[in-house]
């Protein structure tokens, strides 16, 4: 049989003009959403139970019209949510769903593609590999290494961990005691020990400290999660080129600065890593879930994943499998979400936005240092800031809630050498210099 390019078009099987008017809800609900949620309470105030109290205890007999899921959003769901697409939720790591990356989200389920090999759908497997390609260009990553997309980065480090024990069975994983605790999760699932290494005053792991002959591999983070300090990776690259430990870079966060060259200082030594996590749903504006993983050694990912079920034949000829290089088979195609984000922002557009918050991050570390009886806790290289009243624990957690609790921004709180702090992230689209400026000022009227 000839191959052809296009079958008899049917018109019977979808209801176009429905799902027209329902498409124009659903747009015409985001655009609204987007619009309000500034003005939102950031932290939901809903208690345990509320949201599922005032929904139907079975499910409907019959279909429903989507016009009735719109109204229940509005009025059940939305005051249940806490809104991380909001531009002054400050807690944790903050993050957007920009433009782009919502409007693919919907071509992604309408094309519903499950890329789990070249086969099933040659160009979602082409695209991220291309997008992957793009990406470490932006970054500065070496040329030439593979890349994919998994769901987070706690499966990203799982995959490197798990390509990694392939190469050196039976050693253990160490990572400062700054580490995200995904990498412990790792090392727990894959039977490996897990060993954590103390930090330096400045939360940068103590590369002297591991010792890399009993090492499966070593993590560093470029970024920590609680004051986003930054490991001596290339001093970490020596101890492990010594004794051939695995080297993975957990940048998670801080890998999307990367795409402005005066933040390249945190790179060093990446280039001689075994493999690097970067996690574009944290700050480069994709919507949750991406995070893309590089390796040098993709060989020690197809030793720890690949294979061949008989239902399931090599796409053959040069072609890549992604099934092969981590856990799921089932792949989503997230590559085209993030292709939205790079073609919509565009590297000037990456730049800008990652630069304004950085420097917003510093006005807000000035204001601090300014303001009597206050203090800056940890270095803050990047958008992050961990600050306290000089007061008790107690008295910085209470200030924390009470902000949260006036609706007026979400921040959270970590312990750092024993003492609680508060920590204020800026990774939204939209985060002004006035959301932060109010946003200190709640605090400092919360503290008086
Ligand atoms: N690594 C770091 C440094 C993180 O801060 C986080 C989460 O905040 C993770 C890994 C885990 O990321 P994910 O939620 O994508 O698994």
């Amino acid at each position: 049989m000839t191959p052809r390019d296009e079958l008899t078009p049917r018109d019977d099987a979808f209801d176009a003009a429905a799902f027209h008017d329902d498409a124009r809800e659903a747009v015409a609900w985001v655009e609204r959403y987007l619009a309000r949620v500034p003005g939102l309470p950031v932290l939901s105030t809903v208690r345990p139970g509320d949201v599922r109290a005032k929904l139907p205890t079975a499910p409907p007999e019959r279909g429903e019209p989507f016009s009735a899921l719109l109204a229940d959003l509005d009025e059940i769901i939305v005051p249940g949510l806490t809104h991380w697409n909001h531009p002054r939720f400050f807690a944790y790591f903050a993050i957007t769903g920009s433009a782009p990356g919502i409007l693919a989200e919907l071509l992604i389920a309408a094309l519903n593609v499950n890329g789990m090999t070249w086969r099933t759908s040659p160009a979602a497997t082409e695209l991220e590999e291309l997008v992957l390609d793009w990406l470490a260009q932006l970054f500065g990553l070496p040329a030439g290494w593979h890349g994919h997309i998994e769901d987070a980065a706690s499966t990203s480090t799982l995959a490197a961990l798990a390509a990694a024990r392939t190469l050196r069975p039976g050693g253990a994983v160490y990572a400062s005691e700054q580490a995200n605790f995904s990498v412990e999760k790792a090392a727990r699932l894959l039977g490996l020990e897990y060993r954590t290494v103390p930090v330096d005053s400045e939360f940068r792991l103590r590369a002297d400290l591991v010792d890399y002959d009993a090492a499966t591999a070593v993590v560093a983070t470029v970024g920590t999660t609680a004051t986003t300090s930054v490991d001596p990776v290339a001093a970490l690259a020596d101890g492990c080129a010594r004794s051939g430990a695995w080297l993975h870079v957990d940048a998670a966060y801080a890998g999307s600065a990367w795409v402005c060259p005066e933040l390249r200082w945190s790179l060093e030594g990446c280039e001689r890593a075994d493999s690097i996590v970067v996690n574009p749903h944290k700050w480069l504006f994709t919507p949750i879930d991406c995070s893309t993983l590089w390796t040098r050694r993709p060989e020690a990912l197809a030793a720890a994943f690949s294979a061949r079920p008989d239902y399931l034949r090599p796409s053959g000829g040069g072609a890549l499998d992604i099934k092969d290089y981590g856990p799921a088979l089932g792949r989503r195609f997230r590559a085209l979400k993030l292709w939205a984000v790079v073609r919509g922002f565009g590297r000037e557009g990456l730049q800008a936005a990652i630069r304004e918050h950085v420097r917003l991050a510093q006005q807000l570390a000035a204001w601090i240092e300014a303001e009597p009886g206050w203090e800056i806790c940890a270095p803050h290289p990047f958008s992050v800031v961990c600050f306290r009243k000089d007061a008790s624990d107690e008295a910085n957690e209470a200030i924390v809630d009470r902000v949260n609790a006036s609706g007026i921004a979400f921040l959270a709180g970590t312990k750092l050498a024993g003492q609680f702090v508060i920590r204020l992230a800026i990774g939204h689209e939209r985060t002004t210099e006035e959301d932060v400026r109010v946003t200190w000022e709640a605090l400092r009227e919360a503290a008086s």
